[in-house]
Formats: C-alpha cells, structure tokens, sequence
C-alpha cells in the first residue's frame, strides 16, 4: 500500500475528490452573515486550508487527493456572530459513514442522563408529553426519556448513528430539521413540550432556517434547550482546535438574542457547562423573561465586549504561538529518539495536526476507543488509527491526548502507560505534561457549573507540570496562560 505524500494544508491548492466533482460541489464563500446578512465580516484566524476533519479515510482513499479548504473565521460587525468563511455542503460534511456515535463516550453519558433526569422532575414530563431531539445521533440522550415512558422522536441526518437509536428502541427520524421537516410534523399534529439540540446549533449553515423549525414544532407552552461551545471559552483557554469546518458557528449570548428574537422566541436562563472544553445550555421559549443567572452572564459579555472585533485581538498570536510551541516540542523528542503516538481520532485532532504541521514520522500512530475509527487515518496528516491496546504493545515514550475535553478520563483509563513510564502531553491550552491524580476515594464527577457567576471547577482535575527535559531550554517560553487548567477556574 503507497501513501500519497502529506499535504501541506496552508499551502496546497484545493483539491477535488477524483471522480466526484460533478456530485460534490465545492466550497462557497460567504459574503453576508448567515444569521442577519450584514455584510461587514471581519477574520479573526486563519487556520489554512484544511480537510474536512471528521472525513477519516479508508485504505482505498490514502491514494487519492483529499479536498482542502480554506478554515477561517470571520466576526460579524453588526451582530457579533463568528462563524466559518466556507460554506460546505452537507453531503460532504455529513456523509453516510459519519463515524461520531456518542455512546462511545462515558462523560456524554453521564452529562446526558443527568441532563434528561432533571428535566424529567423540573418539567414533570408524562405519557402526555412529547420530547423532540434534534441531532439524536445513536439516542444516547433520548433513550432516558423512552426509558421514563415519555413519548420521543429523535431526527439526526447520519444513518449509521439513526440505525444504532432504532435498534435501541429510541424513535428516530433520518432527515436534516429546518421549517420543512418541523411543518410536516405540526400538520400531523405533533407539537413538542421539550425540544433539545445538543451540539448542532453550531453546525447548521441555515441557521434562520433551524431556529425557524423550532418556533413552528414548540408547543405554547413548551421550552427548547441548546448546548453549544462557548465562543468565550474557545478563546480564553485558546481552544483553537475545536474549529472545523462542521462548526460553523461559535456563539455568543449577544449573537443569539438577535437571531432567537427574529423568529419570537425569547432567551430564558443560561447555564455554563465545562463539557467539550466550555459550553452553554441555553433555554428558550416564546415567553418573555430572563433569570438572573442569564442576565448577569450577559452583563460579562457586555464588559468584555463579547461580540465586537477587539475581543479576537490577540487570539490569532495565541493560536500561533501554541503550533510553534507545540512542533518545537514535539520534534526536539524525536530528535532524541523517542516515540510520540495520540490519543483520540476526533475532529479537534485533525484541525490540531493539520494545523501545526509536523514533520512526517514525527507522530506514528493515533489510538481511539471507538472500533469504527480504528483502521482508518486521520484525513490530511493521514496518520493511521489503532486501537487503545497499541499502547500497551508499541509503548510510546509520549501520548499527545487530541481530546483534551476528556483527557482527565483518558489519563485515568491509562494508568498502566503511564505506570509503564509512558507520557501524557497536551497542547490546550498550551502544551504540558499531564500526570494522574494520586489515588483516592472517588468522588461525583462536577461537569456542569449552574451559576455562572460563581468561580467555575477546573475542566480536567490534572495535576500538571512545566515542561522539562527533551530540550526544552531551546523551547520558545510558555504561552502567557498561567497555570494551564488553573486558569479556567478563573
Ligand atoms: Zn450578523
């Protein structure tokens, strides 16, 4: 088997996919806001041109040419809203062999049941409730509901993940959700009491259109829930990875309101969440009224001008100086002969090595839990995916953990690499060692913190540590984070 040589992402020319230009059209750039249409977008970051990062690739597709497209991100000066400069069609976003199935992913698990519990009591949801998901992906989420008795659909367009919910007995619809979809559910005359979309907000080009088909499906009285990164987040820790492509938009209370109140629905209450490295939950209605949690956290966006260009000054030069940090790092170990694998297939990972751009050989191999991502390669840098048990075999000297969102699982899980004298590292929000907590009696994991002006718990509970030997005087200096994880409780 040949391995087409790397492609430099910032530098080569978009490819086309052989033989598939004709059904898969390219790109198209943006020349209004895709929520208000102004037409003053401003860049904030440039990440180069890049592959579609969730698109692994299989064996047959390492001899073919990927298609790259330029990853920048524009701030819209009327209503703050950042979002991705490419428009890409969702056929080649989304395609059929989409390989995310939340199941695989214990933290989902236990935030979702959680999540579904309390809305359960909150709401006093019965057999005479309805409970609509959009972006039900495998029915992780919804089955706490079917499990309680409560009627639910589950609407997702990937058709592996809709098969698995089915199988589990979790209604589920394969369809993209927008005014269509949400119109021929009202006119069977279906209205939700609950509506949830959990880490799609972000992810849907149209998005009048998708905030349209929840002000036509919500009942009078009902309430819809959305999480979704925090673009103040994605910021503050510099977690530059978490732009791709299928993230088209990074949000922001300011930006929200304005596009909520064009289709009558009202923000309520707003919860923080360190789930995916910082996210809100955002409750809506078509009621007027805020809580105070919302109102003081708007306040903070207010102060820190959330929305407005100078909030993105310096996060390019932050950006920069992680991928400078990290490939001085990374390859001053390899100089010395060790051996560097990752952790975790994702599509942060893929922005991450496309974007920092090692020399080739520098990382083998990435391992990943999830058996539909082992046997594949990470698209661009095309470096092969195993399963977690090649850690215990090929023993890396350094474990880059991709999925830093869950790295504290991770470090937890592979005790023994490390045990066996393995290193964990991590480049979010600047490169580190990472070392397991000493052991002790195990305490309820905290993954949501409900007031946000309240001190938040660190993300990942690691204990960390400069990083030291493999050359490092030679290291450009730290990023000027501070303590890395520390600062987020900050
Ligand atoms: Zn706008």
């Amino acid at each position: 088997m040949t391995h087409s040589p790397l492609t430099d992402p910032r530098t080569a020319p978009a490819l086309v996919r052989d033989g598939a230009s004709s059904s898969t059209p390219g790109a198209r750039r943006i020349t209004a806001c895709r929520s208000c249409g102004g037409a003053d977008l401003a860049m904030v970051l440039d990440l180069g041109r890049q592959p579609i990062a969730n698109a692994l690739l299989s064996a047959e597709e390492l001899d073919r040419p990927e298609p790259v497209f330029p990853l920048e991100v524009l701030v819209c000066e009327a209503c703050g809203l950042a979002q991705v400069s490419e428009t890409i069609p969702p056929d080649v976003l989304f395609n059929a062999d989409y390989p995310y199935f939340s199941s695989f992913i214990p933290a989902l698990l236990r935030h979702s049941r959680e999540h579904a519990l309390k809305l359960i009591a909150e709401r006093d949801l019965g057999p005479a409730d309805f409970v609509v998901e959009i972006a039900s992906n495998d029915g992780y989420l919804l089955r706490n509901f079917v499990d309680a008795g409560i009627p639910a659909l589950g609407i997702d367009p990937a058709a592996g993940p809709v098969e698995a919910a089915q199988a589990a007995g979790v209604p589920t619809e394969c369809a993209f959700f927008g005014r269509e979809t949400s119109r021929r559910l009202a006119a069977e005359g279906r209205r939700a009491t609950v509506m949830l979309a959990n880490n799609v907000l972000a992810h849907v080009t149209d998005i009048n259109d998708f905030v349209a088909g929840f002000a036509i499906l919500l009942a009078d009285d009902g309430i819809a829930e959305f999480e979704f990164p925090y673009v103040r987040d994605l910021v503050e820790t510099c977690a530059f990875d978490t732009i791709y492509h299928e993230h088209v938009f990074y949000h922001s209370l300011s930006a929200l309101e304005p596009l909520f109140a064009r289709h009558g629905l009202h923000l309520n209450d707003v919860w923080r969440l360190d789930i995916h490295g910082g996210s809100l939950r955002l409750r809506v209605s078509r009621t007027p009224g805020k809580s105070e949690r919302l109102e003081a956290l708007q306040a903070e966006e207010r102060t820190l001008g959330i929305g407005q260009l100078a909030y993105y000054r310096d996060f390019g030069d932050r950006v920069a100086g992680i991928r400078m940090h990290l490939r001085s790092m990374l390859h001053a170990y390899r100089a010395q002969g060790k051996t560097i694998a990752a952790y975790g297939a994702a599509a942060k990972g893929a922005t991450l090595l496309n974007y920092v751009d090692l020399a080739e050989g520098t990382i083998e191999f990435v391992v990943d839990r999830n058996t539909h991502k082992v046997g594949k390669w990470m698209p661009g840098v095309r470096l092969p995916i195993r399963d977690v048990a090649e850690l215990g075999t090929a023993r890396p000297d350094f474990l880059l953990i991709l999925t830093w969102n869950f790295a504290k699982e991770i470090v937890e899980q592979q005790r023994a690499y490390h045990a066996a004298g393995g290193t964990f590292l991590c480049a979010i929000p600047t490169p580190q060692v990472l070392r397991p907590r000493a052991r002790r009696p195990a305490r309820a994991g905290t993954l949501s913190s409900p007031d946000p002006a309240k001190p938040r718990s660190p993300r990942t509970g690691l204990r960390t540590r400069p990083l030291e030997g493999a050359g490092t005087s030679n290291l450009p200096p730290a990023q000027p984070q501070g303590s890395p994880f520390d600062r987020l409780s900050g």
